[in-house]
C-alpha cells in the first residue's frame, strides 16, 4: 500500500545514522545508509583539523599512493573491488570516473576523486558536518570511521571505552608468505629444541648465504620516515634491518639463532634459520618471524628471496611499520562490524585492523549496510561464505591464530572457497575458480539482501 511506504519512509527519514570520518570507509558507509534511504549525517574534521598525512580539503582522500591496485581477478584486490560494485560501491563508481592509465591497475586523479565523491554524498543527501567529533556521540546508529591517524581527543574517548589494551598505535608487521610457494626440498618444519609440534617452517642458511644476506639487507632501500613515524622502536619489535645494522652476527644471535633446529637433511646445525609461523587457521599462509621492516617492497622481494627456501616465494603481505591506530577486533567486534558491548556503535575503514584503500572502503559498506538495517529494524549481515569480503571481516573477528591481533590486507589466503571434490587446483586455475565463487556468491547474497 502506498500511504504504509510513504508513512515508513517519513519515518526512517526521521532517524538518522551519524558517520564520524570522511575518509574511505566513512564516505562509503555513508552513502551506503543514504543509498537505502536513511538520513544520513557525516562528520569530518578537515578543513578545520588535518592529521599529519591529509593536506585536502575534499573527502576520501588518498593520502599516498593514487593507486586502488590491480583490477584483475587474479589479484585479491580485483576480487574485492569485484565484490564491491556488486553491492553498488560509489567509490568505486568515483574512481571509474577520475581513472588516470595505469595498466591493470585502478589509478585515479586523487583531486577529480575527492570531488566525485562529495558530490556524490551530496547528491544522496548525505549532511556533510566540517567538524572534529571529540567524544562519542549519545545517537545510534553511529559508524566511528577516523582511519589510522584518528584524531587524538576522539581516540582518548574510545580508548575509555574499549579499553587502552584493545587500541594499537603502531602497526609493526612482519611479511606473510603462501605457503605452497616454498621450497621444502630446502625448508623443513621442525620445532626449537622438539618442543611441540613441528610447527614452524625453518630456511636454513650457511655462513656464507648468511653474509651475503646481511650484507643485502643492509645496502637495501628503506621507506623513508614521515615527520609522525618517528618513533621510538621497543625492542620487542625493532626493524629486521635495523638488528642487522647493530653487528654481523646480531641477526644470527637474534631471530634468526639456529639453535635447538637441527637440519634433517644434513643433521648439523644451521649458521642461521629464518622461522616462519602459521598465521591462518587453513595453514596456507606463514609470516617471517622477527622480520618486521621498513624495507620497501620490492626489496623485501628481492631480499628475503636470498634467504634459502624463499627463492620463488610469493607475498600475501608485505612486512610495515607505520603509525596506524586500530582496535583489538576480535575481542570488540562482531562479523558485522558493531562492537559486541555497544549496540548500535559501529566501526568502520582502517581503524578495524584492515589493511588499504579499497579493504578500508569494503568495511565501510559492511558498516553502513547494518547501521541501516538497524534503523530499519532488520537483522544484521555478514559478507558471504567464500568471498574476499568474508574473508577479511574473518580476520577481523579471529583474528588469526590467537596471536597479537595485526591488519590484514586482501589476499588469496584469507579466502575459503569450497573446493570441487576430489580435484586438487593450483596456481592460476585455482586462484580462478575461487574469485568466481567469490563473484557468483557476493551476487546471490547482495540480491537476496536487497530483498530481505
Ligand atoms: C601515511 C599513510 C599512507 C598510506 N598509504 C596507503 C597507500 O598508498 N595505499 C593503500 O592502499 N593504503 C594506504 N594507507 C592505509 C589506508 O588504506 C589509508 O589510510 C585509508 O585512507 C584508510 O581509510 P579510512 O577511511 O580508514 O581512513 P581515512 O581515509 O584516513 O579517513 C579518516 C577521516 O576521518 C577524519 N577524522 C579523523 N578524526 C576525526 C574526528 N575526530 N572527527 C571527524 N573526523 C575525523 C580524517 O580527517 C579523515 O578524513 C596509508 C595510510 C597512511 C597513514
Amino acid at each position: 500500500m502506498l500511504w504504509v511506504k510513504l508513512l515508513r519512509s517519513i519515518i526512517y527519514r526521521m532517524k538518522e545514522i551519524i558517520v564520524i570520518g570522511g575518509g574511505l570507509g566513512g564516505c562509503e558507509a555513508a552513502a551506503m545508509g543514504a543509498r537505502l534511504g536513511l538520513k544520513v549525517k557525516l562528520y569530518e574534521m578537515k578543513p578545520e583539523r588535518f592529521s599529519p598525512a591529509h593536506t585536502m580539503e575534499g573527502l576520501a582522500e588518498l593520502v599516498c599512493s593514487n593507486s586502488l591496485k590491480s583490477e584483475s581477478l587474479e589479484n585479491a584486490q580485483g576480487v574485492l573491488k569485484q565484490e564491491m560494485s556488486i553491492m553498488g560501491s560509489v567509490l568505486l563508481s568515483a574512481a571509474e570516473g577520475a581513472r588516470v592509465p595505469a595498466g591493470k591497475a585502478l589509478a585515479v586523479d586523487r583531486e577529480e576523486f575527492s570531488r566525485l565523491v562529495t558530490n556524490k554524498l551530496v547528491e544522496l543527501g548525505v549532511e556533510i558536518i566540517r567538524s572534529e567529533m571529540v567524544e562519542l556521540p549519545p545517537e545510534r546508529p553511529v559508524i566511528i570511521a577516523t582511519g589510522p591517524l584518528s584524531s587524538d581527543k576522539l581516540m582518548q574517548n574510545f580508548g575509555g571505552l574499549l579499553g587502552e589494551e584493545n587500541m594499537f598505535f603502531y602497526d609493526a608487521t612482519s611479511p606473510i608468505v603462501y605457503k605452497d610457494s616454498i621450497d621444502f626440498d630446502v625448508a623443513y618444519m621442525a620445532a626449537r629444541y622438539d618442543k611441540g609440534g613441528a610447527d614452524y617452517v625453518n630456511c636454513p642458511m650457511n655462513k656464507e648465504e648468511y653474509e651475503n644476506f646481511h650484507r643485502e639487507i643492509i645496502a637495501s632501500e628503506k621507506t623513508p620516515l614521515r615527520e609522525f613515524e618517528k618513533i621510538p622502536y621497543f625492542e620487542g619489535c625493532m626493524p629486521v634491518e635495523e638488528i642487522a645494522s647493530r653487528g654481523v652476527d646480531t641477526l644470527a644471535f637474534g631471530p634468526m639463532r639456529p639453535v635447538g633446529l637441527i637440519d634433517p637433511k644434513t643433521g648439523k646445525r644451521p649458521h642461521a634459520v629464518l622461522q616462519l609461523r602459521q598465521e591462518n587457521k587453513e595453514g596456507t599462509l606463514f609470516n617471517l618471524v622477527g622480520f618486521q621492516t621498513r624495507l620497501t617492497h620490492t626489496e623485501q622481494k628481492r631480499v628475503f628471496s636470498l634467504i634459502p627456501g624463499l627463492s620463488h616465494v610469493r607475498f600475501a603481505r608485505f612486512g610495515n611499520i607505520h603509525r596506524n591506530t586500530y582496535i583489538n577486533s576480535p575481542e570488540l567486534l562482531d562479523d558485522t562490524l558493531e562492537l559486541k558491548g555497544e549496540k548500535g556503535v559501529f566501526v568502520a575503514g582502517q581503524l578495524t585492523g584492515v589493511e588499504g584503500y579499497i579493504e578500508s572502503a569494503y568495511t565501510g559498506l559492511l558498516a553502513g549496510l547494518n547501521a541501516a538495517r538497524m534503523v530499519l529494524g532488520k537483522e544484521f549481515l555478514s559478507p558471504p561464505p567464500g568471498s574476499m569480503g568474508a574473508g577479511l571481516i574473518k580476520h577481523l573477528h579471529e583474528g588469526g591464530a590467537g596471536k597479537k591481533f595485526m591488519p590484514m590486507n586482501a589476499n588469496f589466503g584469507i579466502l575459503e572457497t569450497p573446493l570441487p571434490g576430489g580435484k586438487r587446483l593450483r596456481g592460476k586455475e585455482k586462484k580462478a575458480f575461487q574469485a568466481e565463487f567469490a563473484t557468483r556468491a557476493t551476487k546471490e547474497w547482495w540480491q537476496n539482501t536487497l530483498e530481505s
